[in-house]
């Protein structure tokens, strides 16, 4: 089975919904925050899908230092990385 590797895949995942839900999230830039539907808050994105807060040249978070307590979480292989990958690779 081929190695699953964040370098080959674009940041997939910063696609993805990333909620704030841990008070650990504070740290993270507001402007790059928003509500949705009035119900929580979660990471602003493009028209694309792509999280704000990346970087588009590099492809790396620009708030890596600060970024949410889910983007801390999130480990390489797990159900959503192959999920996504399957989805955009394919
Ligand atoms: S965690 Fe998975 S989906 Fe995200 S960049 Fe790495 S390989 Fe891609
Ligand atoms: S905060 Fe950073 S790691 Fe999290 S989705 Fe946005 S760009 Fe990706």
């Amino acid at each position: 089975m081929k190695t699953i590797n964040c370098s080959t895949c674009t940041a997939l995942c910063c696609r993805l919904e990333v909620r704030l839900i841990d008070d650990s999230d504070e740290q993270v830039p507001i402007e790059l925050t928003e509500q949705v539907e009035g119900l929580y808050y979660a990471m602003k994105r493009e028209k694309d899908g792509w999280c704000k807060a990346l970087n588009r040249e590099t492809m790396l978070c620009s708030i890596y230092e600060k970024r949410p307590y889910l983007c801390r979480e999130y480990k390489v292989g797990d159900y959503d990385c192959i999920n996504e990958r399957n989805k955009h690779l394919l």
